[in-house]
């Protein structure tokens, strides 16, 4: 579209009812940056609408580009088993991304995963904002430092301040959060995997502290 931005924002696709579902069917349309073009599908966060506990992560990645679906991959798996370890199970709880579509290269068949841009963590950020103000959680918990940043803004660091509680202000307002990595990074942590894990779990362990 000439003269236009390559990231002109998700805000005027949203819609004006603000449940889950309108906020879902909308943003499969959004065109708020140039990454809708080559994934497959917007990834929505899913989970119920009473939930107590958001998880915010990065991105979709592969497996979850495929399925339409937020943490159905390898990383997701990791994430479902420390939640369980740290005691979140019974928690309702709604998984979600900073950004919403799939960032990646291409490199012959594969598909290889790209952090995403500033541009497109504000670009994608009022359909966050809009989950978070329609959920109104008890808890947010930033899986990494593109969620954190997102969420936080650049006063907190995800290895400085992981595994506390903060009172901060967000972009939807005042509230509770803990920050920890982005389980994808315990698969990527080699011989140091069961101490990474370990982390995360204690990490969520403070979060599940705060919710129950
Ligand atoms: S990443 Fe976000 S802002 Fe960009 S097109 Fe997808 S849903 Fe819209």
């Amino acid at each position: 579209m000439p003269g236009r931005s390559r990231h002109p924002g998700a805000e005027e696709f949203l819609p004006e009812s603000r449940t889950l579902s309108a906020l879902r069917d909308a943003a499969a349309s959004c065109q708020g940056c140039d990454l809708y073009a080559d994934a497959t599908q917007t990834v929505f966060g899913a989970g119920p609408a009473r939930a107590r506990l958001v998880l915010v992560g990065e991105q979709p990645g592969e497996v979850e580009d495929t399925e339409g679906a937020p943490f159905v991959g390898p990383a997701g798996r990791v994430l479902e088993r420390a939640r369980a370890d740290a005691g979140l199970t019974d928690i309702p709880t709604y998984v979600t991304n900073a950004v919403k579509h799939f960032h990646f290269r291409r490199q012959g068949k594969r598909r290889i995963h790209q952090t995403p841009r500033a541009g497109h963590v504000s670009a994608c950020r009022p359909w966050l904002d809009a989950e978070l103000e329609t959920l109104h959680p008890d808890l947010v918990v930033c899986l990494g430092s593109v969620a954190t940043k997102a969420v936080l803004g650049n006063d907190v660091r995800v290895l400085r301040d992981r595994g506390t509680a903060l009172e901060r202000d967000s972009t939807v307002g005042t509230g509770t959060f803990v920050v920890t990595v982005h389980p994808s990074s315990i698969l990527r942590a080699g011989a140091d995997r069961d101490a990474a894990y370990a982390a995360f779990v204690a990490d969520l362990k403070v979060a599940a502290a705060l919710v129950s």
